[in-house]
């Protein structure tokens, strides 16, 4: 005789691994998070790129600057020093030393704008840096969330697969061959309860016999369905 019963909770026990199966693979990781998070990153990325470069473009003013700065003074010295007397050389000097002050002037007054420029770009990395901080902050607790209830589900689908091993060693063989059989073909739904006299399964109504032999905890199959029928006062 077979116990319809233990192929009843081995069907329960197979039906609650593949319903946690099933939430494990609906378990995404925090997708939307994420998203922010890259985006922070690559606006500060661009951000420290266009300061680096204004920075250097600084650099490179200073430089030119203080060539201008000595050429000046070279120019000075020879003018005023008394050393040149000579009217045309002179006039060639006063030329210069005008046309360096004009480009002085112009030099400063672009370094005073990429002073700026590197300012408020500073201002905006100090942001970016703090959007970055802020978004990596928020998606690395839901991903560690997220990588817990996933390791929460596997153990819980592993509990759930050592139940449905324990509990297949106590049906025998046939029978669990049969159970196997008849899982594949009907969508996990082997055994069903008798519900009102009728089959749990496809809900037509059971003949007496059919009934009575389900309560004898004898093999019974519902004519219309093909599936075990198992008789329990709930
Ligand atoms: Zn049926």
């Amino acid at each position: 005789m077979i116990s319809t019963m233990k192929l009843y909770r081995l069907q329960q026990a197979d039906l609650s691994v593949a319903d946690l199966t099933r939430q494990l693979e609906e378990l995404s990781p925090p997708a939307s998070e994420k998203q922010a998070f890259d985006e922070a990153l690559k606006a500060l990325g661009l951000t420290e790129q266009d300061l680096g470069k204004a920075r250097k473009e600084m650099k490179v003013s200073e430089l030119e600057l203080q060539t201008l700065e000595t050429k000046l003074k070279t120019v000075e010295k020879k003018l005023y020093g008394g050393s040149v007397v000579n009217p045309k050389e002179l006039g060639s000097l006063q030329k210069d030393l005008e046309q360096f002050q004009k480009s002085k002037g112009k030099l400063e007054e672009k370094m005073l704008d990429l002073m700026l420029r590197i300012e408020g770009l500073e201002g905006e990395e100090a942001e970016a840096r703090k959007l970055r901080d802020a978004t990596e902050k928020e998606y690395g607790e839901k991903l560690t969330r997220h990588e817990g209830e996933k390791s929460a589900m596997e153990a819980r689908i592993q509990e759930a697969r050592l139940r449905r091993e324990g509990l297949a060693t106590e049906v025998d063989a046939e029978s669990l061959g049969l159970y196997d059989e008849l899982y594949a073909k009907k969508n996990g739904l082997v055994v069903v309860k008798i519900r009102k006299d009728a089959c749990g399964g496809c809900f037509m109504s059971l003949a007496e016999n059919v009934i009575k032999q389900a309560k004898e905890r004898q093999l019974t199959y519902c004519s219309q369905c093909g599936r075990i029928l198992v008789a329990v006062t709930e």
